[in-house]
């Protein structure tokens, strides 16, 4: 009685919310849970659930499953517009329309107890586990504890094998891993400040490393007892100079289109294809509808303005190693380079601001590389990060500082190569005034203010 009603309230407070012309995301499936607290547990269901999870790439992940999926004709319900909590959720499945297949899911980790008991996915696929914001995640062993504490015994894990901490999660739970294969820059010893994964969780002794790609990513062992890398399921051999892959299974070799030259991206896609892959998709059908993918654009755009790239790629404040793979991509790309770097998290000003252990736990140093010219960062921070930068070598001549994001524009230079605009998820519209002003200011027109 009580879902009956839970219901009916519900999806009327969704249409009336859609009557007036909002986004109800996260009102209905409150609303309903409120009523009716297993609320999701009762609602009906498409057949296929796949959650995905992890502290980065899941957003890229869901996109470009639900974009696969789609295009080869299937009917997906996803949390795509909407929130990764529960809310958000029972939000999802009041507003399907009955015929879909498959619901593909962004689910945040510390909401997993509200969640996976009630919607017992087919899969759920695991990204990474890295240092998060502190203030709400603590850190990754507190994190994957709310998942294994929640995910049913149904679920088949698929999870980054080159991942250590990933591995550990849900261990009675059927693995499936996935992995990319030696890379020509893998390096001997770790180079970044965030290493979350040195102590061997059975025996506690130190591991070793075989190699590492950054971070904890890469393969280890235990000297002392068989905790090790697990051997892969499905196997990438990455080229990124010919951007395509040899993806390796069951005996089994296909070559994959690479829709991104980032490692990280690599990981997110290749996450992606052995979802598909277990859901029996036909590898010429995933092939041809990655030929069309492009990621998201509140999350990477290129544009060529007068001989300069402008590049705006996310780069989420308060996670520092998010901001480290991003600093390493603009590091590794070539040509002569510009940065606009939007650290404060402008949303949540009084609060997250407020705790800058992040900007230590971030990898500036690699920002510190001849081919960047000048790194200019706007925020009202903007001090703090100045003592990061010194902190990481950068000579004091090539830092630009000013309290307001939107004078960052105001100091490029026209004569480099390319500049890399990086910002905050809650600043995608600041990234986005920047280009256009950055735009202008290459295009020789006459800037707004
Ligand atoms: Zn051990």
């Amino acid at each position: 009685m009580r879902y009956i009603i839970a219901l009916i309230i519900s999806r009327l407070a969704y249409f009336m919310i859609k009557l007036i012309g909002k986004d109800g995301t996260y009102f209905p499936g409150k609303l309903a849970i409120k009523i009716c607290p297993d609320f999701l547990g009762r609602i009906k269901k498409p057949k296929v659930i796949i959650g995905v999870t992890g502290t980065n790439g899941k957003t890229t992940v869901c996109n470009m499953i639900i974009d696969i999926l789609e295009d080869n004709g299937y009917n997906v319900l996803s949390n795509k517009k909407g929130a990764n909590i529960n809310y958000g959720i029972a939000s999802t499945f009041l507003e399907a329309k009955g015929n879909e297949e498959i619901a593909v899911l962004e689910i945040d980790e510390r909401s997993s107890k509200l969640i996976y008991p009630y919607i017992k996915p087919n899969y759920v696929i695991v990204t990474n586990f890295f240092r998060d914001s502190i203030r709400r995640n603590a850190h990754p062993e507190y994190i994957v504890n709310f998942i294994n504490e929640a995910i049913p015994s149904t679920t088949t894990m698929i999870l980054n094998g080159d991942d250590l901490i990933c591995t550990g999660v849900a261990p009675n739970n059927k693995h499936i891993y996935y992995s990319i294969g030696r890379l020509s820059t893998d390096l001997e010893k770790s180079i970044n400040i965030v290493r979350d994964m040195r102590i061997c969780p059975k025996c506690h002794s130190e591991l070793v490393y075989d190699y590492v790609r950054y971070h904890h990513i890469g393969k280890a062992h235990c000297p002392n007892c068989d905790f090790a890398s697990p051997d892969p399921d499905f196997l990438a051999t990455v080229d990124f100079d010919k951007m395509k892959m040899e993806y390796r299974y069951d005996n089994k070799i296909c070559t994959y289109p690479l829709i991104s030259n980032s490692i990280f991206n690599t990981y997110n896609e290749i996450a992606a294809i052995t979802l598909l892959t277990n859901l029996k998709l036909n590898p010429t059908d995933i092939k041809n509808s990655l030929n069309k993918i492009n990621i998201v654009e509140t999350r990477f755009t290129k544009e060529n303005i007068n001989g300069v790239e402008v590049i705006t790629h996310l780069a989420k404040g308060q996670n520092p190693v998010a901001c480290s793979r991003v600093f390493d991509y603009v590091k590794n790309e070539p040509g002569i380079k510009e940065v606009i770097f939007l650290p404060d998290d402008v949303e949540d000003n009084i609060r997250t601001s407020e705790n800058i252990t992040w900007l230590y736990d971030t990898d500036f140093e690699l920002l510190n590389d001849p081919s960047i010219k000048k790194i200019i960062i706007g925020g009202p921070r903007y001090l703090d990060n100045k003592l990061r930068l010194l902190l990481a070598g950068i000579p004091e001549e090539k830092m630009i500082l000013v309290p307001s994001e939107l004078d960052t524009a105001n100091y490029i230079d026209a004569d480099v190569d390319k500049i890399f605009i990086l910002h905050d998820l809650h600043a995608t519209h600041l990234g986005f005034a920047i280009k256009n002003k950055v735009k202008s200011i290459l295009g020789g027109e006459q800037n707004e203010d």
